[in-house]
């Protein structure tokens, strides 16, 4: 008899224990449910986004010349179900895949140009593939995971547990070619609620920070060639004015804000000494934190090239090659992004990952941060710090609210445009971290997707921090795209 009482009570108790766990699972937030579903689906394709981020690796393309990346991450998003314009405003790598109808539109954006000369193996000693060029900033991972993030969101919505629209934008030429400001000047942006944006890093957290303005051009001078030796006094040497504009310009560096970076490659300085060069290019970025005062810097420096050609006897043209906004950052939006980030979390090495980020880390000039750090979330910049480098995403975050993070696709203190983060990239060192990226950003769109307050607060901080009176105007004038700026 006691003993079956006890069976009775224990059978009581199971069933009660029971009930209160289904109980606590009706209880689940079910956006939760959604985003951990989410995390788990795009773990399972991981073997198909790691080899097409290193299929884009391997292509290696420069700005404006991506043509089998993009056509790699089209090919993936209208087999996926998305409707794919390609060729958008002017570039022919340009792309945009649409999903879905109706509010909120969603913009996710996806890079996939490669660096020129950073040629290297996915080896942990410096050792060039051979190429022109490598993916030292990345984008094979920041178009990837973008394109993973999209797809994810499309099988919500199919589900019925999302609605909307999802836009996703292929970018070119991020790389000083400022793809996304042509399509914000052609209105491409003007719809979208909301802009998600990811960049690899060697750290994982939501960017809440600000970058450079930029503006860049190429100077073109113009001599008159002549034998150096035999005839010197009938020539007028136009690398003497790329020269001399150099010099002001390096003079100069001393009398303007301390903030700002000036920085020069001699593109064509003339063929040989004995010829008095009839022809040289420099390529000049200025920037600065605020767009009016990089502005004031360029003309100073248009004003050194005019000077250069007094002096030399020669004349010039230039042509504006980049032209980008300062980004400007949205608490509310970092801060939702940040939890999605530290709900999925870090990167784990294996053994034999730790092993090469340890010779990675050996190649380094200063000391780096512990391997292991990539596997936590860094905290949220509690105020807006500027990052000192640009971004065409600086214009779209003039015209829509956007949010950004970092992933740790790059072993822990790898500089950006490094042979270090093409190495790391064209690993599972890269493709860990791009997931990352892929689940984070994922989380985030989801957020946008089913919390409309979300959305409105986010625009509302965006409209007080642009101003009343904003009115967005393209730094690059009315130029078409620069396709052959890239060499
Ligand atoms: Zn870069
Ligand atoms: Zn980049």
């Amino acid at each position: 008899m006691r003993k079956a009482n006890h069976y009775i009570l224990s059978a009581s108790f199971i069933f009660i224990s029971f009930l209160s766990s289904a109980q606590k699972k009706a209880s689940v937030d079910p956006i939760d449910g959604f985003k951990s579903e989410a995390i788990g689906d795009l773990q399972g394709k991981y073997a198909d986004y790691k080899k097409i981020a290193l299929q884009i690796w391997d292509y290696a393309e420069l700005g404006f010349k991506e043509v089998k990346s993009t056509a790699l991450l089209q090919q993936t998003l209208s087999s996926s179900g998305f409707a794919v314009q390609a060729g958008v405003a002017g570039m022919p790598t340009a792309f945009i895949a649409t999903y879905g109808s109706g509010k909120p539109v969603i913009g996710i954006l996806a890079e996939f140009d490669a660096l020129p000369g950073l040629s290297q193996e996915a080896s942990p000693e410096k050792q060039s593939a051979g190429k022109n060029a490598g993916h030292g900033c990345g984008h094979h991972l920041f178009g990837t995971a973008s394109v993973a993030t999209a797809i994810e969101l499309k099988k919500l919505m199919d589900e019925g547990k999302i609605h909307g629209t999802i836009k996703l934008f292929g970018t070119p030429a991020e790389e000083g070619g400022s793809g996304k400001v042509y399509m914000v000047r052609d209105g491409f942006f003007n719809n979208v609620d909301v802009v998600v944006h990811w960049h690899p890093a060697s750290s994982n957290a939501a960017s809440y920070s600000s970058s450079l303005a930029v503006i860049s051009g190429k100077f073109r001078f113009h001599g008159i060639s002549a034998h150096a030796a035999a005839a010197p006094d009938k020539g007028r040497s136009a690398l003497d004015a790329v020269e001399g504009m150099d010099f002001m310009v390096n003079m100069m560096r001393e009398h303007i804000p301390q903030e700002s970076r000036i920085h020069y490659v001699i593109t064509n300085g003339g063929k040989a000494p004995n010829v008095v060069p009839d022809f040289a290019e420099v390529f000049y970025t200025v920037r600065h934190p605020k767009r009016d005062q990089t502005q004031q810097i360029f003309d100073r420096v248009l004003n050194a090239a005019t000077g250069a050609t007094m002096g030399t006897g020669t004349s010039f043209d230039y042509e504006l090659i980049a032209g980008m906004y300062e980004v400007l950052p949205n608490r509310a939006l970092s801060e939702a992004m940040q939890k999605n980030i530290e709900k999925v979390g870090g990167v784990n090495y294996t053994p034999e990952e730790t092993a090469f980020a340890k010779k990675i880390q050996a190649s380094f000039v200063s000391k780096p941060p512990s391997i292991e750090s990539v596997a936590s979330v860094e905290p949220l910049a509690a105020n807006p710090d500027v990052f000192y480098a640009s971004t065409d995403v600086g214009d779209i975050s003039w015209v829509v609210p956007t949010v950004g993070m970092g992933a740790a696709t790059w072993v822990a203190g790898t500089p950006p445009h490094s042979w270090q983060a093409v190495a790391c990239g064209g690993t599972e060192i890269g493709t860990k971290g791009m997931m990352v990226a892929a689940k984070s950003m994922t989380l985030t769109a989801i957020d946008l997707f089913t919390n409309k307050d979300l959305i409105q607060k986010a625009t509302e901080e965006f409209k007080k921090l642009r101003g009343e009176d904003f009115t967005y105007k393209c730094m690059l004038g009315d130029r078409k795209p620069a396709l052959d700026f890239a060499q």
